[in-house]
């Protein structure tokens, strides 16, 4: 079932693994689309995991997660006439490969789009960066030095 976009921080502080203290979503809005579209394609996929932490980190958007089974994977082991070779079921990883390839494509989506409103971004500040239209990259500005 698609994310409810009105509840999102909600919807995904139900997935977290960590204790309720530590659900932060530690993102502004302007990045809600791109962790929800996220969040309905790996639901596609089938995979239980839950959420470590999002978050914003040099500009970008960082989803981490744990997977059910991450620390054992399915192994597979394959007697041959060289001997015995051991692999993961072909199921598995590619669903898993499929799985970190969406995180990876919405954490570089996240670094084109203002997390702050949600407009087109670049990365902005200099020891302290964030991704943000321009608009925004003055409140923000403005916001740090009244906060300096
Ligand atoms: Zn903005």
């Amino acid at each position: 079932m698609p994310i409810d976009r009105t509840r999102w921080r909600e919807e995904l502080s139900k997935r977290y693994s960590a204790n309720p203290a530590c659900r932060c979503i530690c993102v502004d809005d302007g990045w809600k689309d791109i962790i929800c579209d996220l969040y309905d394609e790996l639901e596609k996929l089938g995979i239980k995991y839950e959420i470590a932490q999002i978050k914003e980190k040099l500009g970008g958007l960082r989803f981490y997660v744990d997977i059910e089974g991450e620390r054992t994977p399915l192994r597979v082991d394959m007697q041959s006439p060289q001997g015995v070779t051991s692999g993961y079921t072909q199921d598995l990883s590619e669903k898993r490969k499929k799985f970190q390839a969406l995180i990876n494509e919405a954490e570089k989506k996240s670094r084109a789009v203002c997390e702050m409103c949600g407009a087109p971004g670049t990365l902005c500040g200099t020891s302290y960066v964030r991704t943000l239209c321009e608009k925004c990259e003055v409140l923000w500005q403005a916001d740090r030095a009244a906060n300096a």
